[in-house]
Order: structure tokens, then sequence, then C-alpha cells
């Protein structure tokens, strides 16, 4: 059997040597054939030297080079596309996920798991703000949407290859992999871990990055805002018709409240317009400039 380890990488020059110094013993314990695959997302620090190097030096290790960055679900689309393995594990650049729980992933799935997701037990490496806002995130995202995701239950996860062939089968180009793994169902089961300290560098997630991905994943998965719109002009409309038998109220507040009210909505429904004006472009979800491997004969 053949695991692909899969890592997304995007100016993480800092932490990559430590990481592969680390995955590639954990992998020659337990015995199984492995392959490690790179992304370098658009890096402008020296992350896609390292990997070459990576490359040049072991032809267990594949480096695809993006022709700039397209962001972390795009990268996870490419690893997964790029992969060979029976099974794959997604793990971060910058150590936070410690390559030493693999082991036990790998024989969740020995064990017929299709999906194992791994749950950290502590988040004290994020902000204050971060943490209120994705707390608020995933409650929205759980009240409105048709596939419920776990807070703790973080992108290092492992999974099969029927798992991996069903995903690439998404070819949204707003996608929240997220949202679309807790849907595909299969048989899942989780561990903890302990998320460990950024090795080095800043989180590549700016506010503005999470709170696209945090729209992309509402969008995606949830229609609650279409409907709302229904059920809020249902409900202004009776109001309205209740205000022309009593007649009470100000003429202008309401004139006013359904002026805005209008723009708003028409605002929501662009919002959905806009993302499927993005899917009928069948654009590619990212643009490789080169990929880098070792061949056997070499
Ligand atoms: N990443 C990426 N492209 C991006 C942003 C991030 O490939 O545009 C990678 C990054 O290098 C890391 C992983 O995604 O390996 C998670 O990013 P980060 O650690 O910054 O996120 P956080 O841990 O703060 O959620
Ligand atoms: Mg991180």
């Amino acid at each position: 059997m053949m695991i692909s380890i899969l890592c997304p990488c995007y100016n993480e020059e800092k932490s990559l040597q430590v990481l592969y110094s680390r995955i590639v013993p954990v992998m020659e314990k337990t015995n199984e054939d492995f392959e490690i695959i790179f992304v370098d997302d658009g890096s402008k620090d020296n992350t896609l030297n390292i990997l070459k190097n990576f490359a040049e030096k072991d032809k267990r290790v594949k480096v695809i080079e993006f022709s700039r960055n397209f962001g972390i679900e795009a990268a996870l689309t490419a690893l997964l596309d790029y992969s060979s393995g029976d099974s794959a594990v997604i793990i971060d650049a910058d150590l936070q996920h410690p390559p030493e729980v693999i082991p036990s992933m790998i024989k969740k799935w020995r064990e017929g798991f299709d999906f194992v997701y791994t749950k950290r037990t502590n988040r004290d490496s994020d902000g204050v703000i971060r943490k209120f806002l994705t707390h608020s995130f995933y409650k929205i995202y759980n009240a409105v949407s048709t596939a419920s995701i776990t807070e703790e239950v973080g992108e290092f996860c492992l999974m099969d290859r029927r798992v991996i062939n069903t995903v690439m089968k998404f070819k949204e180009t707003h996608k929240f992999l997220r949202g679309i793994f807790s849907w595909v169902g299969f048989k899942t089961t989780t561990i903890d871990y302990v998320c460990e300290k950024r090795y080095g560098g800043d989180s590549k997630f700016t506010f503005k990055k999470l709170f696209s991905l945090a729209f992309d994943g509402l969008l995606s998965f949830s229609s609650f805002p279409l409907n709302f719109i229904f059920g809020f002009g249902l409900v202004s409309l009776i109001s309205v018709i209740l205000y022309g038998i009593i007649n009470s109220f100000s003429e202008m507040f309401f004139l006013l409240l359904l002026c805005s009210l209008n723009i708003l909505f028409t605002g929501i429904v662009g919002v959905y317009v806009g993302k499927i004006n993005d899917e009928s472009r069948h654009r590619p979800l990212y643009i490789v400039r080169e990929v880098y491997a070792k061949k056997d004969d070499e």
C-alpha cells in the first residue's frame, strides 16, 4: 500500500527542513511505501528552492510549483489531483500538525476507516480575536448549512483513495473543502492530538483570506440567505397590508424601510449571481508552472 503525504506551502522557508526531517523517519518506521508532495503556492521566499532540493535528493518527493498564489483550497485540490497513494494525509507545513501522529492515523485506516480526522485538544496558538471569529463562523455555518462541521476538526486528516476520487469530482471554483469533506460522508473516525505552535514565520491567513474562505463556505453549503429573502418578503408584504388596514405609522418610515431592504436584498441576490458567474466560467482552479520530481532511472 502506498501513502501520499500532502503539504501546501506558502512562504514556509523556516519550517520546511525540520518538517521534512521529521516526516521521513516517521514514515520509514511505518514500513509503508510513501510519497511526499509539496505545493509551492506562489511563495516569495526561499520555499521553492528548499523544496526543489528535497526533490533532487529524494525520489519520493514531488514538488508542484504554482504560477502564483492561488490560496489554500486550490493548493489542496492540486495535491489531491497529483497524489497516487491508496490513501493521503494532508498536513500543514508549519509543524502545527505533528507528523508523529500519522502512524496512528494509518492504523485507523488499516482498521477500515475511509476518513480519519484529527481533533486538536488545544487551540492556544491562535489569537483571541481569531478564536472568537472562527467560533462565530462555525456557529453560524452549522446553523444554516446542509453539512455540519466541528470546529476542532482541522485539515490534518487521512483519507482513503475512494474519498479522494470523490472529492476530485467537485469542480466548483469556490471550493470549501471542509464542507465537502463532511458532506461526502464515508466511514469516519477522529483521533486527538495536541496542536503545536507554528514553527517559524507567521500565519498565512490574513483576516481578508479567512473572511473570503468563510464566505465561500457559507454560500456553497447553504441557501439560507435566499430562503431568508423569501420569508422576509412575505412577512413585509403582510405587514404593509396590515399597515394599510390600520394606517397608523408614518408613511415616510415605511418608505425608507422598504427602500433600504430593497437594496440589501438585491445585494444578497447579487452575491449569489456573482458566484454563479464565477462558476460558469469554468476557469482552472490553479495553474502549475512546473513539476519537480526525480525519475527512477536518473
Ligand atoms: N497556505 C497555502 N496558501 C495560502 C495560505 C496558506 O498553501 O495562500 C498553507 C501554509 O503554508 C500552511 C497551511 O496552508 O502550510 C496552513 O496555513 P497557516 O499555518 O498559515 O494557517 P493557520 O495555521 O494559521 O490556520
Ligand atoms: Mg498553521
